[in-house]
């Protein structure tokens, strides 16, 4: 092919001007950029030379190169994808063997500056890589080799991100993504399984543009494609809300389009953005289809989000990082406790109820108070129980003191009748004479002046 440029070989492959608008439009919309920037994207891509391409494959099933491939009636990303200047790709290659090595040094030699490398699935580590070979050498080794020379490397794929369904379960080649192979080289991970072509264009486009890779999350994910829940994004999400859900296939509720959540969904926790930019030329994904989510974007997702059927724990409203389960399991466990301490008190309770009712059976054999005859016996079998102490014995000899008497209550005085004035208090004790006084002396009369 003619290299003009890409908007040269979009045109010579049938893009209208009008086409070409529209996917930079789409393009802006899905690197999450406003629409302001779709004439900033159009004048890169047409000042563009065509971007050459290495790319490997490692342990993979090839769906990745199936979605980039697969349009049968090739729309505006399929295009731009097919107008890429892929340099090398072992599925498109007219040659093998010592050829196909000599096409892949060729085309790292042919580009000095740099390239991109796109790596399809994942490389082994066991029987030191050699459950996966590239021209006679191990995978992993190749992938290190190419990122070398390139500009920038995208893992597309979940098998090239973190291993995939080869590293699934006991990983029995030691399979795992490419991250760790590409040294200093920029990297970006396109997981999902397989990749979405929108999401690989998206980020070509935007390497053009901006001349750098868009902002990615911790596991090199772009931000622009793995923001935000696939559940917030979901067509079926009302339902979900409602609590409308099919609970078998082909059920009534399944017919009618509602969430699939207890059907297995991973929607509510898996990242990506396939309900807004779906598969196969934009007509549909797996939910819309009526599949649950399988969480293909999820790291590890064969081991962490399988079974593919199994329901989801219900998340909290407004504490994402708690499940229902989680929370029923801690209030099961305090009512658990708060119920143990409250039998422990009624034990307590009742073991005490018993010893006061054998006392009272003891008194009441004995004749003593709280015997029915008697009129506090009598009283002692309603009212609260109340035992009292054994009366005190008399020492022998010892006479008991007679009862106290009790005063008479005084007569009310009649009415109209005056009470007596109150008795006047009797005048204060004359002190007796003295000697002294009978004697006519007065204090102080015995002075020298005296
Ligand atoms: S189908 Fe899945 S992603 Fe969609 S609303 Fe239900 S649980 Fe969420």
């Amino acid at each position: 092919m003619q290299d003009d440029g890409l908007y040269a070989a979009l045109v010579r492959r049938g893009m209208t001007r009008r086409s070409f608008l529209q996917f930079s439009a789409a393009m802006a919309a899905a690197l999450a950029l406003p629409a302001a920037y779709a004439p900033r994207i159009a004048a890169a891509v047409e000042a563009s030379k065509r971007l050459p391409v290495v790319w490997i494959r490692g342990q993979a099933c090839g769906g990745d190169t199936e979605a980039l491939l697969r349009s049968a009636s090739p729309d505006t990303v399929a295009l731009f994808l097919d107008v890429l200047d892929i340099r090398y790709h072992d599925a498109f290659l007219g040659v093998s063997g010592g050829d196909a090595q000599l096409a892949l040094t060729s085309a790292m030699d042919l580009f000095p500056n740099g390239y991109l490398a796109v790596v399809e699935g994942s490389v082994p580590d066991r029987a030191s890589g050699g459950y996966c070979l590239l021209g006679g050498r191990p995978a992993a080794d190749v992938v290190r080799d190419v990122a070398a020379g390139a500009v920038a490397t995208i893992a597309v794929g979940s098998c090239a991100c973190d291993g995939g369904a080869p590293a699934a379960g006991d990983n029995s080649t030691q399979a795992r993504g490419v991250k760790g192979l590409v040294g200093g080289t920029p990297y970006m991970a396109l997981p999902g399984c397989p990749v979405n072509p929108v999401n690989l264009a998206s980020v070509l486009v935007h390497y053009i543009t901006f001349n750098q890779l868009p902002p990615a999350d911790l596991a090199g994910r772009p931000l622009s494609a793995y923001g935000d829940l696939i559940h917030n994004q979901c067509e079926r999400r009302p339902h979900f809300e409602f609590g409308e859900f099919a609970l078998e296939w082909g059920d009534e509720g399944a017919q009618k389009g509602w969430c699939l959540y207890k059907l297995g969904c991973k929607g509510p926790e898996t990242m990506g953005n396939c309900p807004t930019v779906r598969y196969g030329e934009q007509v549909s994904w797996n939910v819309h289809a009526g599949h649950g989510c399988v969480g293909c974007m999820t790291p590890s997702f064969w081991n962490e989000m399988g079974p593919a059927y199994r329901r989801l724990p219900s998340p909290v409203p407004f504490l994402p990082n708690l499940t229902v389960d989680m929370v029923g399991g801690a209030l099961l466990g305090g009512i658990a406790g708060v119920t143990g301490v409250h039998a422990v008190g009624m034990g307590a309770r009742f073991k005490r109820r018993r010893m006061i009712a054998a006392r009272e059976r003891a008194s009441v054999a004995a004749g003593g108070p709280g015997s029915p005859s008697t009129e506090a016996g009598a009283q002692a079998s309603t009212a609260p129980v109340v035992v009292p102490g054994p009366l005190p014995t008399p020492a022998p000899g010892v006479a008991e003191p007679a009862p106290a008497p009790i005063p008479e209550p005084l007569p009310a005085p009649s009415p109209g009748i005056a009470q007596p004035a109150p008795a006047a208090p009797p005048p204060p004790p004359t002190p007796e004479p003295t000697a002294d006084a009978a004697a006519g002396i007065t204090p102080g009369s015995d002075t020298e002046e005296g």
